[in-house]
């Protein structure tokens, strides 16, 4: 495989061109074809063992905590009272670790396709894949896509945790998936999506970002840093159907007791509110600013 050579795997794709990490491999752990993707997982040089789909990075033991913590708490901080949880993808475990720790979430549900990537979570990613214990899980084998059309009026928060656009997950990122969600909601219900970065698809972060508007009273983007994801960066598009929500300001303040029983790494009361202060070019192009017309 062209991903894997001479002792390194390069993050090969045609979603960033001209760019590519690279991570130390000491071993190769599994390697096979699912019905879905091509799955491989390897011990590195030092970020801990990797899982990669179709040849594109999904998580390292060593930064997974940042980009897990932040998709579940941002929108479960952001919800008065979120019980009901449907997580989608997801398959190597993290964010259902975050979601079940949760002191108010009382039942999750995962819908994840590739049920091997399950099985060599469980093996491999043992730090991600401990809250497929919980008894608050049920697990769902199967498109995220059909399972929201089966779904209506169910859920307080909904996440979807997917691979990129290329693949099993494409239809994820279609705007009739979207439409879909907001039926799946309760109302006042929230939604979180991992939405690539502002580095490198700028443009289809805003034309989701306008889309989400209308479907949407509120919606806001936000992101943290990790450095395994293209550009060491990864955001997040959240979209309330309560006119009241404001993303940018958590419902829940995170004391240190909380941060030590949830064992938080990343995420904290005033990482949630920075989330959203983008870069000015950023900031800029998604609320549809003109160069110079707001400067002084
Ligand atoms: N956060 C990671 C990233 O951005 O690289 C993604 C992690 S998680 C491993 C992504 C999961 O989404 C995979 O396990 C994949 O099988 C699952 N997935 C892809 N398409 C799906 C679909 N249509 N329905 C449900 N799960 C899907």
């Amino acid at each position: 495989m062209d991903c894997l050579r001479e002792g390194w795997f390069s993050e090969l794709s045609t979603l960033w061109p001209g760019q590519c990490l690279s991570l130390k491999v000491k071993e190769v752990l599994y390697h096979e074809k699912s019905q879905y993707q091509d799955v491989l997982v390897f011990k590195s040089e030092n970020y801990g063992n990797v899982l990669i789909l179709d040849g594109v990075i999904q998580c390292t033991e060593r930064d997974e905590f940042s980009y897990h913590e932040m998709i579940s708490h941002l929108p479960l901080n952001s919800h008065p009272n979120p019980q009901k949880v449907l997580v989608v993808g997801g398959g190597d475990g993290g964010v259902i670790r975050e979601v079940v720790k949760h002191p108010q979430v009382e039942s999750v549900t995962q819908c994840e396709i590739d049920e091997k990537v399950i099985e060599v979570s469980k093996k491999y990613l043992r730090t991600m894949s401990s809250g497929f214990e919980s008894p608050k899980l049920t697990q769902h084998i199967g498109d995220g896509f059909a399972f929201m059309k089966q779904h209506l009026n169910e859920f307080d928060v909904i996440i979807t945790d997917s691979s990129d656009q290329i693949g099993p997950a494409a239809e994820l990122f279609e705007d009739s998936y979207y439409v879909l969600l907001t039926k799946a909601l309760k109302p006042g219900g929230i939604i979180c999506t991992q939405e690539e970065c502002v580095w490198l698809n700028l443009e289809e972060v805003k034309t989701l970002h306008k889309f989400c508007k209308t479907l949407f009273p509120v919606v806001d983007y936000g992101y943290c840093t990790i450095p395994s994801y293209p550009s060491g960066q990864i955001g997040f598009t959240l979209c309330s159907l309560n006119p009241d929500t404001n993303f940018r300001k958590p419902i829940r303040s995170c004391t240190n007791e909380v941060k030590k029983t949830l064992n938080l790494k990343y995420y904290n009361s005033d990482i949630h509110k920075a989330a959203f202060v983008l870069p000015e070019f950023a900031r800029k192009f998604l609320e549809n600013e003109d160069d110079g017309e707001n400067e002084k």
